[in-house]
């Protein structure tokens, strides 16, 4: 069975094999060798040689090693016959089968792409052409797309009639049984062949190595599916096949990234504007074969998705991968709404930004949920902290997560060992998912201090026993939970403690009447126990608002995060300085807090709203 041995022996002589490795892997010339990183291996340094006056390739690091053959069959996954094709089809060579089923498959295969490549050219040619292609090309223009771009892209029109294609095809001398497993023709209930595809702008999708396996259609009419794919036919198989993985694959391996889009003409936009690294799939969601495809070219993959489409894909499903095929999923920043296709027209260079400000998938999901929290209202945080909860919770792996936690902690202001709580509970059954109400407080349902973080129960404290220690700085923008927010605004507003308890109802009640019973702690230096009330109060809040401005992109955080690193520097060592910049930060804070003079009502003055003595 096989190829001939002499056709074998006439590949390996005629590939180039710095030119083919080069391809996947970028390759220093080192005197008479090439060296570059492994692409077998994970590596940092390159260990990875080729000597092309031998043609073979040998890597000191992972001991992988061969010829140009090996070199395809190894980094493919693809058998010895297909490798051998592959360079075969490279070098021009014919290939001679000693089998004669062998022969005869490699023969049909060869037949069927040609009918393709035959199809792709007279469509091809009656885009560019033929007067009943005009909606077509116009429509083409209106996308920002001239005709460069359709020949770059071999773009075609499927003409309105029954059999234009097929006569066409049967006039070449192609025969009716390669059309019709092609998918190209089918035989209608007249037994007539006629077209696949009737009245169709035709994107021709090619396999990697360039040759045409099948179609999608477009309708400009808006008769029938938007899209129409070829069928399932010997050539091709929607569940491998990558639109574009034919241009871009060069690209993928020099930059170590693939853009995968969803339409045909996401990846053109892409192409066209300097993301040459783009490809998508037909007509289906990624599916594994898919990734096993693209980590032969790179780890690395970005979605260019609709937002939301993005954010209704299985999450669980990329963590899964991620973590099975040792890939990394991002989700490129595109706005809602648009595809990049739009963003080609309107502005080409947002798409190149779009894939370098590129979050990770878990990321992405909770900058959503955060994006769409009302943060101003105790219930807006509570609601946000579930739905990050859900979030969080599709990640297996609890050291990425831990990571989030704090980034969810410092923007909703509820403390991080309630998100680890929350995360561990099982998960609620689908369906069963109880959808948070205003009247539904995750922090406060139990226990009224518990949940509570303790430095700004402390602070309560002082505020209703002596309240001299914080009359002078605090104010409610240092409170983050929705609790101690409510406590703290009854106790300022509020003539006495006695009168806030009179006032007060249900978990807010509670709190007091508790605090009430319990003194503030006093440890550590007496010199140092105002800064250090001070700086344990300031410090979390001045952290929630660096995340919240962060995530906003505020630039105001440049001025937050220098008080926040002279807090964390001085704490411990010299609390003077700490507290020096935890005041500035306080005034900032309640700054950025108080609401707009609007001349109708007073402003508030943050450091005049004293809470209350110990009258209790
Ligand atoms: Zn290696």
């Amino acid at each position: 069975m096989g190829i001939v041995a002499e056709d074998i022996a006439r590949v390996r002589e005629s590939t180039d094999i710095v030119g083919l490795i080069s391809e996947r892997v970028a390759l220093k010339r080192v005197g008479r060798r090439y060296q570059g990183l492994c692409p077998f291996h994970n590596e940092k340094s390159a260990s990875f040689s080729v000597n092309p006056e031998l043609g073979v390739y040998h890597c000191f690091g992972c001991q992988a090693s061969g010829d140009s053959i090996t070199f395809l069959r190894e980094l493919d996954h693809i058998d010895f016959i297909d490798a051998v094709e592959r360079l075969a089809a490279r070098a021009g060579i014919t290939l001679r089968y000693d089998d004669a089923k062998a022969n005869q498959d490699r023969q049909k295969r060869s037949r069927l792409v040609e009918a393709m490549r035959a199809a792709v050219a007279v469509y091809h040619d009656r885009l560019l052409t033929s007067p009943d292609a005009g909606p077509a090309r116009a429509y083409l223009r209106s996308r920002g797309f001239d005709g460069d771009a359709a020949r770059r892209f071999e773009l075609g029109w499927a003409p309105d009639g029954y059999d234009v294609l097929t006569r066409t095809l049967l006039d070449q001398r192609f025969s009716r049984d390669d059309l019709a497993a092609v998918g190209l023709t089918f035989t209608n209930r007249a037994n007539r062949m006629q077209d696949q595809f009737r009245n169709r702008l035709m994107f021709p999708i090619f396999d990697r190595q360039g040759d045409p396996v099948g179609f999608g259609g477009r309708t400009l009419t808006g008769d029938g599916p938007k899209y129409k794919n070829s069928p399932e036919t010997p050539l091709y198989h929607k569940s491998r096949i990558l639109y574009g993985l034919n241009w871009a694959k060069a690209e993928v391996s020099a930059r170590d990234a693939v853009v995968i889009c969803e339409g045909y003409t996401d990846v053109m936009a892409f192409a066209l504007a300097g993301v040459p690294n783009a490809v998508a799939t037909c007509g289906t969601a990624l599916t594994e074969d898919h990734v096993q495809v693209l980590k032969n070219f790179t780890r690395h993959i970005v979605l260019a998705y609709d937002a939301d489409n993005a954010g209704q894909t299985a999450a669980e499903k990329w963590y899964t991968w991620e973590q099975r095929f040792e890939i990394d999923v991002r989700v490129a920043a595109l706005p809602t709404g648009g595809d990049p296709a739009d963003l080609f027209k309107a502005d080409p260079d947002a798409l190149g930004r779009a894939v370098e400000g590129a979050r990770s998938f878990m990321q992405f999901k909770l900058d959503r949920v955060l994006g769409a929290a009302d943060l101003t209202t105790p219930e807006g945080r509570a609601r946000a902290a579930e739905a990050s909860v859900r979030v969080l919770r599709e990640h297996t792996n609890e050291l990425v997560r831990e990571g989030y936690i704090q980034q969810v902690a410092g923007v909703t202001g509820f403390d991080h060992a309630w998100f680890k709580d929350a995360i561990a509970r099982p998960a609620p059954r689908r369906g069963e998912e109880p959808e948070p109400t205003t009247a539904e407080r995750p922090v406060v349902r139990v226990d009224p201090s518990a949940r509570v973080d303790r430095r700004e129960i402390e602070a309560l404290r002082w505020a209703i026993h002596e309240p001299a220690q914080v009359a002078s700085w605090i104010d409610v923008s240092l409170f983050g939970d929705p609790l101690a927010i409510e406590a703290f605004e009854l106790l300022a507003a509020s003539a006495s403690f006695h009168e806030a308890l009179t006032q007060a109802t249900g978990p807010v009640l509670a709190l007091l009447e508790q605090l009430a019973v319990e003194e503030p702690v006093v440890d550590g230096e007496p010199e140092t126990l105002h800064a250090r009330l001070v700086v344990s109060l300031v410090e979390p809040a001045g952290e929630r608002w660096l995340a919240d401005l962060l995530r906003r992109g505020d630039e105001r955080a440049m001025a937050v995060k220098p008080l926040l690193d002279r807090i964390a520097h001085a704490r411990n060592s010299d609390w003077a300085v700490g507290e020096q910049a935890a005041l500035q930060l306080v005034g900032m804070l309640a700054d950025a807090q108080a609401p707009v003079d609007d001349g109708s009502a007073p402003a508030a003055e943050p450091n005049t709203e004293v809470p209350v003595g110990s009258e209790a």
